[in-house]
Parts: structure tokens; sequence; C-alpha cells
């Protein structure tokens, strides 16, 4: 096996890029490499390449890193102690005191959250836009303006953003497009592909797969980003340790498996719920009548395990249901092997409340799970009486 996968298919790549045996024992698995520190050749001696010390790199992290490049397409992969380490890099790597930038009117709430207070402490700007709308984009797009920064599909309401387009208006302006492809992943999505300039994943989520590790990547075909990407990193410090990166490298293995599952499953439940006469409203972009399906056909393989619906007999109900399932866990987060409910309002999106990313009182999103999914239509057919 050489190091170069880039001609093999997906499945393939997610078990082999960055992983060959190890040359010393033969270890088949990338061993969790639980070092802070390497013995150098003499002082100042050390070839490129080689390991100094864990917080610059780190053997277990460098295949991990590898992994992901190949998996989306780009030359240089970063990973990062999570999702939000991952996204403040690229914004301060990106972004100076003076810039503005241009952000979805449903981007994930701690991303908000950071330009919204840490950032525009720091003299940046930005202005929210519905990044479905390519016009409103443009028009929101100034001579300042950086960087463009898309979810797609978004949280919560699973909008689509046409990721081609957007990547257009960016560089008509002399700016770069971010997209934070955490709900999608490589699988169903690769934006650098679709002319994107960064991808920044939670790889929390779908990546690492099994709600049991906190980590975060940053992809790019850019030397220069990813130069100061990495020296940001080592400057500022926020790496995933060795385990954490071995639990997420074990993850990505079996993703193209567990995506078709959560997308099998998260159509039939998107389904199941747009005939129920409780249900005012799903958010899945599988459904024909959601006014992103198109898009999403056009740029995803398929549509993910996200969705979203807004109750009929408005908040209270909503939480009645999001406290009342017993196999869908009342929990934040997503992307996991078992199946999630939450009330965004109250939970994921609480601090958004008042802001122009306020969502809905009676909505509840699903991250719905590899389980059978008769049994998850049946939970939440009770828990909606
Ligand atoms: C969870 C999440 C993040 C933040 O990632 P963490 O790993 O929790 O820091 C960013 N973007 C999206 C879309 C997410 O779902």
């Amino acid at each position: 096996m050489t190091d170069d996968t880039s001609g093999l298919g997906f499945e393939t790549r997610a078990i082999h890029a960055g992983q060959q045996p190890d040359p010393r024992t033969g270890a088949v698995i990338v061993p969790i490499y639980q070092t802070s520190t390497y013995a150098q050749d003499g002082v100042g001696g050390t070839r490129e390449g080689d390991y100094e010390y864990s917080r610059t790199a780190n053997p277990t992290r460098t295949a991990l890193e590898q992994q992901l490049a190949s998996l989306e397409g780009a030359r240089h992969g970063l990973a990062f102690a999570s999702g939000m380490a991952a996204s403040d890099a690229v914004l301060r790597s990106t972004v100076r005191p003076g810039d503005h930038l241009v952000l979805g009117n449903d981007a994930y709430g701690g991303t908000f959250r950071l330009i919204d207070k840490v950032l525009t402490a720091w003299g940046v700007t930005y202005t929210v836009a519905d990044l479905a709308d390519v016009d409103a984009v443009r028009a929101a797009v100034r001579p300042e303006t950086k960087l463009i920064w898309c979810e797609s599909p978004s949280n919560p309401l699973l909008g689509i953003a046409d990721l081609s387009a957007l990547a257009g208006v960016a560089h008509d302006n002399g700016a770069r497009l971010v997209v934070d492809n955490t709900f999608a992943t490589p699988y169903l999505q690769t934006p650098l592909a679709l002319g994107a300039d960064i991808v920044v994943h939670s790889t929390t989520k779908y990546l690492g797969g099994h709600s049991d590790v906190v980590g975060g990547a940053v992809l790019t075909n850019e030397d220069e980003v990813r130069e100061q990407l990495f020296f940001l990193r080592n400057a500022a410090g926020a790496v995933p340790g060795a385990f954490d990166a071995w639990l997420t490298l074990r993850g990505i293995k079996t993703l193209a498996v567990r995506m078709e599952r959560h997308c099998d499953n998260a159509e039939l439940v998107a389904e199941a719920l747009a005939a129920h006469p409780k249900v005012a409203q799903v958010y899945y972009p599988g459904l024909e009548s959601h006014p992103g399906h198109e898009t999403a056909a056009k740029q995803m393989r398929r549509f993910g395990g996200m969705v979203s619906f807004r109750h009929a007999d408005g908040e209270q109900a909503a939480l009645d249901v999001a406290a009342g399932t017993e196999l869908f866990i009342l929990a934040e987060s997503l992307g996991g092997i078992e199946s999630l409910i939450e009330h965004p309002g109250r939970m994921t999106h609480a601090s958004a409340e008042g802001s122009m990313l306020e969502v809905p009182a009676d909505l509840v999103r699903l991250s719905v799970g590899i389980e059978d999914a008769r049994d998850l239509i049946e939970d939440l057919r009770r828990a909606l009486g």
C-alpha cells in the first residue's frame, strides 16, 4: 500500500489514507502516540517532518489529518481540540480588525456567539443574511468583506445554500467562502470541489460518530491559509490529545456505512412526520417540498440525518414531545449512532433569543440515529400522541 490513496474510492480512503501499518511493529492500527515529547538526533538536529513536541505535531493526529484531507479532497488538514477551536482559528487567521464578514441567519449558535461577542470586540463587523438567497448575500457583501461563513444544511432549519454560487459571490469580491460541513460530512458533500476555500468541521458529530469525543478540523487547498492556521494552532495550543485523535480516526472508518443508514432512517422519519396531523411543518432537504431540495440534490449525494419539525399545537406541545420520547434521548449535540431529540429555542439556540437567529418556539430538532427506523417512528408517534 503506497501513501497515495487519491485515486481510490471514499470508503477505501476512509480506512487507508494516512493509516499505513506501523513501520516498527507492523501494528495494523495507528497507535495512540501518548507522548508529549520525542527524542532528537542531536541538538537542533531534527529533520523536517520529524516530531519534537506534541502541541506542534503528534503522529496519531497526523494520521487523522491525512485521512480527513483525503476525504475532503484537500491538500491540507489540521485537527483541533473542538469544532469551535477550529472555527476560532479560521476566523483569527483570515480576518483582521476593520474587516467584515457575512454569516447565515441560522448559523450554529456557538459560531454566532464567537463572532457576535468575541470578534466584534476585536473590531470585526458582520452582517446576517439568508444564505439560501444568493442576491441577499451579494447585497450584504461590502468592499471590506473578507469571508462568507456558510452552513449547508444549516442548523436547526436545514436551509440549503448553493455553494458554487456563494463561492462566486465571495471570489468576485476578493473574499473567501468558508463552509462548516459538519451536517453533511465529506461523504455527502465536498465543498472544496464546489469552489469553497476552507472547510470546517465539528468532528464531535458524524465524523467521530459515537458521541464519545469532542474535536474539530479545518481543510484547505491554500498553502498560505494552512501556514497561518498551523502557526496559530501551535501558538495558541488548541490541539486534540492523541486518544481523542485516535477515537475520531476510528469513527471515520465507518462514516460511509453510518451515513447511508442515517439518511435511510431520516428519510423515513421525515415522511412519517410530514403525514402526522400534529406536525405543522417538516424541515428536511430530502423532501420535495423543501425549498432547497433541488440545490441539495445537485451538490449532495444524499440529504443527511437531521430532521426538524414544528408542532401544530405550539411551544408547550413541542417541549412535551422533546421530553416525551423514550428511544430519542433528550440531549444537545448530534451525529452519533443513537437518536437524539432537543428543543432548539430552549437548548442549543437559547443564546440566539432576541437576535436575528432566533428560532421558532414550536421547533423540535432530531438527530436520527442508526437504530431500526420502525422503532424510531413508533417512539415519535407515541410522544406526539
Ligand atoms: C457542534 C457544532 C459546532 C461546534 O463544534 P464543537 O465540537 O462542539 O466545538 C460547529 N458547527 C456546527 C454545525 C456544529 O453542529
